[in-house]
């Protein structure tokens, strides 16, 4: 626990029908009423349960997020979502050029650049998600990977959110260790400072990796962390409630 204000982010990816996303959208809305002014918290459901989970959310303090959105605003797009189409539906957040989508929908850095700029101009705030893969981190290139995505993936005048998830950390159960994610954030902190024309501080880079409610007060201790990016564990309101608590 501390004094800063941590986002606490949770991403369902491709899980929810009506009833259960709706109980689990209230379940969190209701349970963060205890939750103190530490943690913001933002769930992202799949597309389809936008509108229904955004009534839900009605009055609470938990936020919306979407899982992606395309870079044009409108147009010969099938099957696409744009900025503007989740800026109606009462999103705040979007996460984009999650590695999910990096490795099977081939997004490479330039195409996430240009959702974040069509994210930022619809209002948007984006969370742009980097990682390294294992074999990326064995052979001695995370930084390396990790500046690189940060140059191409963010305009000069960002102002989103970071989300650092090493690829071999999602959905393994196997967490960055404390000493890993402060010295990857703060290295996080200085390409930004470098790359682009905002103050490094001004940009919040999230951990995400198998965050559980059992080690996340320790990763939210962190002070270069500013929250956390929860895909497993934001599947229950119990999980979830628990990371938040641990702001
Ligand atoms: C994610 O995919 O964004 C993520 C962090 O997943 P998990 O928490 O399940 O590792």
């Amino acid at each position: 626990a501390s004094s800063r204000r941590h986002l606490i982010v949770g991403n369902w990816k491709m899980n929810g029908l009506s009833a259960g996303s709706l109980e689990l959208a209230k379940a969190v809305a209701e349970g963060a009423r205890d939750v103190g002014p530490a943690a913001r918290l933002v769930i992202c459901p799949p597309f389809t349960q936008l509108a229904a989970v955004a009534k839900a959310l009605e009055g609470s303090k938990v936020q919306l997020g979407a899982q992606d959105c395309h870079q044009s605003p409108s147009g010969a797009h099938t099957g696409d979502i744009s900025a503007d189409m989740l800026v109606d539906l009462d999103v705040g957040f979007v996460i984009l050029g999650h590695s999910e989508r990096r490795q099977h929908h081939h997004e490479t850095d330039g195409l996430v650049q240009a959702k974040v700029k069509a994210a930022e101009k619809a209002g948007l705030t984006p969370i742009v998600c980097v990682g390294e893969t294992a074999q990326q981190r064995d052979e001695g290139h995370t930084l390396e990977t990790l500046g690189e995505q940060i140059s191409k993936s963010l305009p000069k005048d960002f102002s989103g959110v970071v989300a650092y998830e090493p690829i071999w950390a999602i959905g393994s159960g196997r967490s960055a260790s404390v000493k890993e994610i402060d010295e990857t954030i703060s290295h996080l902190h200085d390409v930004i400072g470098r790359h682009l024309d905002v103050d490094d501080k001004s940009v919040s880079i999230l951990y995400g990796g198998s965050v559980t409610a059992r080690d996340a007060a320790s990763i939210l201790s962190i002070p270069a962390v500013g929250g956390v990016l929860v895909g497993g564990a934001s599947l229950s309101a119990e999980s979830f409630l628990g990371i938040a608590r641990a702001a």
